[in-house]
């Protein structure tokens, strides 16, 4: 801009001038061009070319906000200087020192090559010295470590041989020789930002270019949050807030930035989560009136069919299916999350809402995240189908990859006629080229292995105009602090009422060397008539390994109980064997069932009392609560015996936690506090959690809430944030795509 206007202008070239300028400045005026600048390849800054552009890539640099948003793990606190004569090992110091002598030392490495190692020598008016060492960089580094400088020195103090030593430490030449140390130190006494190490990224570097990033972009980090919050809890400007978080000021509270609860921290952690929770806020409302289908749920079946069931609806489950009804009702689409610990009745309730759709002509999907789920959902709503009689008559189907070709083209060929009231599947049923005739109700089984981001593609992922129903039905009690944030956009229905009858499930842990006993608790069960369960992990790197294991157990307790019949059950059966040998267990035909981890969830055999985990320790909180939940569903006392055989603190952890309590929600959290949101929910590439820079969901529970409630308060007063285009395009523009948030405003 200032380029077309250094020569003074007049008539037309002024005009175009002033054009041209504004066809510049134009982009600027939208919420999006500060992200969009942020978006720019770092190739874009001085000194990275395309080779150092591709290391910094390889570990997740990518973009100009990877690097602002890059915070530091540690602060170096530089103003409290200690002698080298106070050095301690094993801490982590700041010292001034003159460098004595400097030299490079020949090494062999272990791969035979030689090295040459930097070394200096450096020492302190207290007399005493301590050696520096670089096993790189140290040709660079001449210019600094040089016989003669006064140097700031910071880093890890260690012992190697009869000396203290620092590998690789932080140096800044505070001057040279002959002038005033202390004068000079002024500038360097401070807080220093200490970034997380990459490889093939020298921390000079990284510090550099950090920044000149800060330097020239940091401005434009606009900052969303709205004023009265801003000021009600003192936060410091965006800008500030990155420049306070990664160069702060002389006077910063080192402890506070350290557990990143500064300001600057404050303020960046929670200008994430604004336009996070911003996002599900418009997601919800925008849901919320988009057309939908109502099914009207009051027809002669519909009333009917819970009368139909082979029991007594419990009080929570009444209350979730008249929630579910009043939603279907509703000409917008359904959005509900139908949260219920393993056994309070689930499955029953999505038969009501799938018999109240077919009724009203359209289609339902059960979708669940394994195909042996499918195939034991399957099973059980046909058993529901067929024990109702007239009233619960429904056309099912099962589709899943297992299915033999020409059947699965006859089932796609039936759905799309509207010939299927009812389609069993897994997930895939909405990503393969399956056509509904009239799809309104999806219902998505064991929901926290899919997350926000999953519902979006299939809201998305249908061919009609209007958007189907959404029933999500989870097992696993989400901790409240995440399911703010990951079913932030759903209903919530909760089943907090096992049905009667139930009582808890004993827990035992067993040890290496207990094998007698769980035989005789497996001789014990079988006499009394009941059925049991032996599960082994199941590790995805060693399938065959597990799989020996397995079939070893089935061999010796088919050995050791003669009259007992035992069988096999694993994931490289094909689905009808497998189909074949759970429903010989159904029906009482086999005592004991050894299987790999595949009958994880879902299964249900009411005569089954006696759970035994091996190898316990490789198993996660939520899975063994998910296994202990398969015994006791019938009116008889479960037993579940977890044998661990090694494993670490974690494992005690997540065994005491499941001996302490079996309550799903107390579970959730101890899961929660012991393996962080992360593992919780599963792996990040996995999409299940938004891919935060700064805050964490669980560290930031807090904040989560303050970010949440300004967000909905914001969406409430301004609905599409129509009057706040910079927040709406902010918004868009970091969650959009992942959110589905293209149609909102
Ligand atoms: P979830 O899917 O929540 O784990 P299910 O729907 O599979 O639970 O139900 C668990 C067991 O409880 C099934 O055997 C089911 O038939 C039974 N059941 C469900 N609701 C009731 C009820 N109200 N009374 C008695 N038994 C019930
Ligand atoms: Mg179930």
């Amino acid at each position: 801009v200032r380029k077309g206007f250094e020569e003074p202008l007049e008539g037309d070239a002024r005009r175009k001038a002033v054009a041209d300028a504004l066809e510049l400045l134009e982009p600027m005026a939208s919420g999006a061009f500060a992200e969009s600048l942020f978006d720019c390849p770092l190739t874009v800054m001085h000194g990275v070319g395309p080779k150092r552009a591709e290391t910094l890539g390889k570990r997740g640099l990518r973009r100009i906000s990877d690097l602002l948003f890059h915070l530091p793990v540690r602060y170096d606190d530089r103003r409290a200087l200690v002698d080298i004569e106070h050095l301690e090992v094993g801490r982590r110091a700041t010292f001034t020192a003159r460098v004595l002598l400097v030299d490079f030392v020949p090494q062999r490495s272990r791969g035979g090559r030689f090295r040459r190692i930097f070394q200096a020598v450096v020492g302190d008016d207290s007399g005493a010295t301590v050696n520096l060492k670089w096993f790189y960089g140290g040709e660079a580094l001449q210019g600094v470590v040089k016989k003669g400088n006064t140097l700031l020195v910071t880093g890890d103090v260690r012992r190697y041989r009869f000396q203290k030593e620092l590998m690789h430490p932080d140096v800044d030449v505070i001057d040279v020789e002959g002038r005033d140390v202390d004068h000079a130190l002024q500038g360097l006494e401070r807080v220093v930002a200490d970034y997380p190490a990459l490889e093939g990224v020298p921390p000079r570097t990284l510090r550099r270019l950090i920044a000149a990033a800060l330097e020239e972009y940091a401005d434009l980090a606009a900052g969303h949050l709205p004023a009265p919050l801003v000021k009600q809890r003192g936060l410091p400007a965006a800008a500030d807030a990155l420049r306070g978080a990664h160069a702060p000021p002389p006077d910063a509270d080192v402890e506070a930035l350290r557990e990143r609860r500064s300001p600057a921290h404050e303020r960046l952690v929670l200008e994430e989560l604004f336009l996070l929770e911003a996002g599900l806020a418009l997601r919800r409302a925008s849901l919320a009136r988009q057309p939908g289908i109502a099914i009207a749920g009051d027809g002669p079946g519909t009333r009917a069919a819970p009368g139909a069931l082979p029991f007594t609806l419990t009080g929570a489950q009444r209350r979730a299916w008249d929630e579910i009804r009043a939603d279907l009702a509703r000409p917008h689409p359904m959005n509900r999350l139908l949260q219920g610990d393993v056994g309070s009745g689930k499955t029953a309730v999505a038969f009501l809402a799938a018999i109240a759709t077919a009724e009203s002509g359209h289609q339902a999907a059960l979708m669940a995240p394994t195909e042996l789920l499918a195939e034991q959902h399957a099973r059980t709503l046909r058993s529901l189908v067929e024990g109702g009689g007239e009233t619960t008559r429904l056309r099912l189907a099962l589709l899943t990859s297992s299915v033999p070709k020409p059947e699965a083209a006859a089932i796609r060929e039936r759905l799309a006629a509207g010939a299927i009231d009812l389609v069993v599947g897994t997930h895939a049923l909405v990503q393969r080229d399956v056509r509904f005739a009239n799809l309104a109700l999806a219902i998505v089984d064991e929901q926290h292995r899919f997350g926000v981001m999953q519902r979006a593609a299939l809201a998305s992922g249908t061919r009609d105009q209007r958007v189907p129903d959404v029933l999500v039905m989870t097992a696993t009690p989400i901790p409240r602090t995440l399911a703010l944030t990951l079913y932030g956009d759903l209903d919530l229905s909760v089943l907090d009422e096992l049905p009667p009858g139930r009582t808890p499930v004993e827990t035992d842990v067993l040890r290496r060397g207990d094998g007698p006993r769980v035989m005789e608790v497996v001789r014990a069960t079988a006499d009394r008539g009941e059925q049991v369960y032996v599960v082994y992990p199941l590790v995805e790197e060693s399938e065959k390994t597990d799989l020996r294991a397995a079939s070893e157990s089935a061999h010796r307790i088919a050995a050791a109980f003669a009259d007992l019949k035992v069988d096999l059950v694993h994931g490289r059966l094909d689905a009808a064997a497998r189909a074949e040998a759970m429903a010989r267990f159904e029906r009482g035909e086999t005592h004991i069932l050894v299987s790999t981890s595949v009958i994880e969830v879902g299964v249900d055999v009411s005569n089954a009392t006696l759970m035994v985990v091996e190898n316990a320790e490789r198993f996660g909180l939520a899975q063994l609560h998910q296994l202990r939940g398969r015994v006791g569903r019938g009116t008889r006392p479960g037993t579940c015996l977890l044998v661990a055989r090694g494993g670490g603190e974690e494992s005690e952890a997540r065994l005491t936690a499941l001996l302490e309590t079996t309550d799903g929600f107390r579970i959730a959290d101890a899961d929660l506090q012991i393996r962080g949101p992360g593992e919780f929910l599963g792996t990040r590439q996995h999409g299940k959690l938004p891919d935060l820079r700064i805050a964490d969901l669980l560290r930031d529970a807090r904040l989560v809430s303050v970010a949440r409630e300004a967000a909905l308060d914001a969406v409430r007063r301004d609905p599409g944030l129509r009057n706040q285009p910079t927040l709406r395009d902010a918004v868009r523009a970091r969650w959009g795509d992942r959110l589905a948030l293209a149609d909102v405003g």
